[in-house]
């Protein structure tokens, strides 16, 4: 035995206090889950899609309306099993929008103090609902600004910057457990046609579409993954030309969607095509939907719609049938003074009268030769 080893008294092991804290906040977190059913995935009827079935997954019914309720969650969970975040740890978002108010409702259920930093732009409604749920909104002047702002208010703060562009495609749990595309795929199991031709989603972070483009190859699927980019984003060119480092310097005008720059969460290597379309197109779409479904959906939707559309028009065209999904991912409700609102789109020269016309007679006859027009771009072939 060597003698240069003692052995210390047997001490108390430490309580680690703060793990039981992590433990009822991972039971809360759980609990949002469990107390809603699964989202929606509903099939409109349009009579003029002979063999095409879409059906569209419904997000916006989350208890905070869109499917940023999802990446709430995820990235909370995230933060906690890695031991970032702690009881008291004071949260920070770069956000316009859907994910600060998701955000702040968690941090409210777990009692966590939260700012989000955000462009003056914010819609008041937007502002409002992250104040009702206890968090705080730092204003900057520029979109642009937001990511440094946060970091340094979470500095400052000895806080946890949540980051969402980041984060996105790896807070989720890609493989299954009940992500978003493994409950769309187990619902659409009944259907005719239940391995869709194709899932078309639109980019914010883009981790929706990781999740879904890494599972659909996982899973080992014939689906492919299109992703519709909008007009003042940066997403679309980096995707053709493969340059991570393109820029936009026009803010983006569809609500949760395209971004200036491309964020690290955006994964061009599991999407098959992308197309991009006019903001016009956008919310024609949207507004075209909205009367289908007899309620109001967000600007961002009418994106995945058009997008879903234009993929019906070239199937219809070969002769295909079969299914396709898409995403509603919010509610219309939060843009009743713009996208829904005349004098709006008459001020930011918004004409969606075209595109309407051309979708209702898509879906309602069929007619499908006026979508080769409607596009501003179309990478890799279909
Ligand atoms: C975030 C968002 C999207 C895009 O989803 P990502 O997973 O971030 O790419 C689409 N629509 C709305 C309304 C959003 O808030």
């Amino acid at each position: 035995m060597s003698e240069c080893i003692s052995t210390p008294p047997l001490s108390p092991l430490p309580a680690c206090e703060d793990r039981e804290w992590a433990r009822r906040a991972i039971g809360i977190l759980e609990g949002d889950g469990r107390r809603s059913a699964d989202t929606h995935l509903v099939k409109p009827v349009f009579k003029g899609l002979r063999g095409i079935s879409i059906y569209l997954k419904d997000e916006s019914t989350h208890p905070t309306g869109s499917l940023k309720h999802r990446l709430a969650r995820s990235l909370f969970l995230y933060g906690i099993c890695n031991g970032k975040i702690a009881q008291g740890t004071t949260l920070v978002e770069a956000s316009s929008g859907s994910t600060a108010v998701s955000e702040a409702y968690f941090a409210h259920l777990l009692d966590l103090p939260f700012i989000a930093v955000m462009p003056h732009s914010t819609s008041p409604q937007k502002v409002e609902a992250i104040e009702r749920f206890g968090g705080k909104c730092h204003f900057v002047d520029r979109p642009s600004e937001v990511y440094t702002v946060a970091e340094r208010v979470a500095a400052e703060t000895s806080g946890h910057y949540l980051d969402q562009f980041t984060y996105a495609e790896r807070a989720t749990d890609w493989r299954g457990n009940n992500n978003i595309a493994d409950s769309i795929f187990e619902q659409m199991k009944s259907e005719e046609h239940p391995e869709p031709e194709w899932v078309v989603m639109n980019a914010g972070t883009g981790g929706t579409s990781a999740t879904i483009g890494r599972f659909i190859r996982y899973r080992n699927l014939r689906t492919r993954l299109c992703v519709v980019d909008v007009e003042h984003s940066a997403f679309y060119a980096s995707y053709m030309s493969g340059d991570r480092d393109i820029t936009c310097p026009t803010p983006s005008r569809i609500e949760g969607v395209g971004r200036p720059r491309v964020e690290p969460s955006f994964i061009p290597g599991v999407i098959d095509h992308m197309i991009k379309i006019p903001d016009a197109a956008s919310i024609a779409a949207m507004h075209v939907l909205s009367d289908r479904l007899f309620r109001r959906v967000g600007g961002s939707t009418g994106t995945n719609f058009f997008g879903t559309c234009w993929i019906a028009a070239n199937m219809m065209k070969e002769g295909k049938k079969g299914s396709l999904v898409s995403l509603i991912c919010d509610s219309g409700d939060r843009y009743a003074a713009t996208y829904y609102n005349p004098d709006w789109l008459a001020k930011n020269e918004i004409d969606i009268t075209p595109y309407r016309d051309m979708l209702e007679t898509f879906i309602d006859h069929g007619e499908f030769k006026r979508f080769e027009a409607g596009i501003i771009g179309s990478a890799a072939a279909l």
